[in-house]
Parts: C-alpha cells; structure tokens; sequence
C-alpha cells in the first residue's frame, strides 16, 4: 500500500524525524490561507499522487509570493501530471502541498527497503542525491552504499557512523543522521513498511539534516494490525480495477501487454505470463483467482478483465486440482452470458471435472476457444489478437 508524500511526512514528524512545515489543501481549501500560516517568504506547492518524479513532470513549483502560491497551486490542480512513473496518460491531481521553502545547501538519497539477498532490512544511500538514483547506480555505482541490519541486532551505531560518512556529513549533521536513522529504522519496522524513500534527503544551509522528500510503502499483509495506517489510503490514486479485484480478494496486478489473463495458482499464473511473451504476446494483467475459486469469484474476475478496455484477447487457464473445472467453467459461462463479449476467449481446462467443464463451456451462448494444452493455449490466444 502506498500513501501521499504529506502523510508520509506525518508519519515522520510523529517519530521525530525532521521535515518540513507544510499543509495539504484540495480544491475546496484556501492556498492563501495555508501559505499565510506557514509564514515565511518562499513555499514550495507540490502535487500529491503515488507517483515519483513529479519534479520532472511540472509538479513541484517553487513560489515566492502568496499569490504565486495560489497560482501555482491552481496549475498543478488543473494540470494531468506525466511523470516517469505515471504512464503516457498520467495521473489527476487532487490534492497539493504547500509547504515552507528550505535553503539547500546539499541534496542526499536514503532508503531503507526489504532486501531479498541478505533476508534483512537494508539501507541504500548516497551522496548523490536529488537526481535519478538509478543513474547513479549503474554509472557510479561507488557512489551508493547497502547496509544491510540484522533484525535481531537492529540498526548498530558504527553501521550510523559509516552511513554518515558515505552521505559526506560534518558537523552537527552527523549527529543528527544517528538520530534520524534510528528514528526512520523505528517507523520502518513498528508501521511494517516494506519502502521508505527520502530523495531528496538534505543538508540545509545552516547545516542541519532534513528530509524534504518522502515515500513510503507498507507490507499489504500486514494491514490488518495497522488499523491508522489502512485509514492513510486514498483508493482514488488506485487502479479501479485493482481496488475492485483487491475487494473480491483476488490477486490482480495491471501489466502493460493486451491479453487479459485469468488463472488458477500463482506459479501457474506465473508460468502462464512466461509462456504467452515467449510466443510474442503481453499480458494485460495477472490475475490469481485462487485456489478454492467459486463461481461467483470467478464471475467477479472475469469481469474486471473485460473492464479493462485494453484487453483485445483473452486466455483462461485453469488447473482443477482443489477448485473443480466445472465450477470455474461455470462462472465464466455466467459472466460471459450477461456481458457482450467482443474478444475471443481461450479456455485451457485440465484437471478435476475437466471433461464436465468443456460440456458447460460447449452449451453456452459464448464460442470460446478450446485449448488442448498449455502451449497450444498460449498460441491461440496470442493468434486470435
Ligand atoms: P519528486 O521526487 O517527485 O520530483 P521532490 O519532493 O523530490 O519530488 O521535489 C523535487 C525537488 O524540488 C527536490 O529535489 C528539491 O530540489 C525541490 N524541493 C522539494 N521540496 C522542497 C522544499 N520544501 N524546499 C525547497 N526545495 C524543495
Ligand atoms: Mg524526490
């Protein structure tokens, strides 16, 4: 689950980590009334949508006046912001931050994530921040240090130290980053976040460490014991189609091809996805429906697919190993019946009842496509684009 930069930065303030003042405001709320409280001569307004690079994309303004502040705010608001993460058809701005304009001295990256490798929370950092730090990773790979903490031990204080020194802090500023880390390291774990990103971490003009940036991501898994965390999310920023599936409880995730795909397993969903690039297709999404599949989830699924306006051809693929083929069939028969089905459908059934399933599949309105195998499915479908 992701959240908007001002309630990351909330998040932040409430472990006492340093960032800047700043107020959210909507349509309906007043700019002037914000920035006048906010005080000070320079703010910043800064589009709020999950997504980076907003910078980039005409999403961050910095103003000097309140009236710029308004207008700023008022072109962000009205603007459809494309950023490297968004996609060509970018993203509806709903919400700004106005927030108070920081004197920058240096500009720094800090992340900590899950690492796969080392099975631990890592932290990533640089000095070379602000800019795109997967450019400095492949260029000057030098430049970015992982350290990875042991959960049992924690974040260790010569792991700081070294932290510090790779950041090319002096100063108060060393201190500060001990503090901030283990303040960040606490979030991180008590909130079960599984990203936190602050680019631009920066070193101010008087010296001191603030983070003017923020990003952060949290386990899924873990929501149902972080009840002021799952009220942070904003089902808007969603893919409507991802919050419906995500409702029904099935796995979907938008991927950028055109053959919508529905299965029963994630290795075989997995696997399904793999087959169909290898003979020159791309799937629209992966779609999970699940083991114990009831025709009513299988109706629910079928229907997020055909709702997706990009999908040109379909593949259902089902193992009937605990759900049985002829329930899976039947809810495809179902859904199929009372939509106008514009695309072909290919139906690759093996397993329990499978033989029953092709009977229900045959009797129905729908000319679905019947596969014999796997691969034979997968070429179908991609043939039938
Ligand atoms: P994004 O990463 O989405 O582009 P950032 O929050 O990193 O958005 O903002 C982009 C840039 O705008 C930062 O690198 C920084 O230079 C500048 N900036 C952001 N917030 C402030 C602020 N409060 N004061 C001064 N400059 C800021
Ligand atoms: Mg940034």
């Amino acid at each position: 689950m992701n959240v908007h930069e001002y309630q990351a930065k909330q998040l932040f303030r409430d472990f006492g980590i340093p960032v800047p003042n700043g107020k959210m405001c909507t349509r309906e709320d007043s700019v002037r009334e914000a920035a006048q409280e906010l005080g000070g001569d320079t703010w910043v307004v800064k589009a709020q949508v999950h997504a980076g690079g907003r910078g980039k994309g005409g999403g961050v303004r910095v103003v000097r006046s309140v009236e710029e502040a308004e207008k700023a705010a008022e072109d962000i608001l009205n603007l459809r912001l494309v950023t490297a993460q968004t996609g060509a058809e970018g993203r509806e701005v709903r919400k700004v931050l106005i927030e108070e304009g920081v004197a920058i001295q240096k500009e720094l990256y800090l992340s900590m994530l899950v690492d796969r490798a080392s099975n631990a929370p890592m932290i990533i950092c640089s000095e070379a921040g602000g800019v795109e730090i997967e450019e400095v990773a492949a260029k000057t790979p030098e430049k970015v240090l992982q350290e990875p903490i042991d959960p049992a031990l924690g974040l260790r204080t010569y792991q700081t130290r070294r932290i510090a020194q790779a950041l090319g802090l002096t100063g108060p500023a060393v201190r500060q980053a001990g503090k901030m880390l283990s303040d960040l390291y606490r979030l991180f774990v008590e909130k079960d976040a599984s990203m936190l990103e602050i680019n631009p971490l920066v070193v101010t003009e008087s010296g001191d460490l603030i983070a003017l940036d923020a990003k952060l991501q949290f386990d899924d898994n873990a929501m149902f014991r972080q009840k002021d965390v799952l009220a942070l999310r904003d089902v808007e920023e969603e893919d409507p189609l991802e919050a419906q599936a995500s409702e029904a409880d099935l796995s979907y995730i938008r991927l950028d091809g055109n053959i919508g795909c529905m299965v029963n397993g994630a290795g075989l969903a997995m696997a399904t996805m793999d087959l169909i690039q290898y003979v020159g297709g791309a799937p629209a999404n992966f779609l999970d429906v699940g083991g114990g599949a009831s025709a009513a989830s299988v109706e629910k699924a079928f229907r997020i697919i055909l709702a997706d306006t990009r999908v040109k051809a379909i593949l259902i693929n089902i193992f009937g190993g605990i759900v049985r083929c002829d329930r899976v069939a039947q809810g495809v028969a179902e859904a199929a019946g009372n939509v106008e089905l514009k695309v072909s459908v290919v139906v690759r059934l093996e397993g329990t009842n499978a033989a029953e399933a092709r009977t229900i599949l045959e009797g129905s309105s729908i000319d679905f496509v019947v596969a014999n195998n796997l691969r034979d499915a997968a070429e179908k479908v991609v043939s039938a684009l």
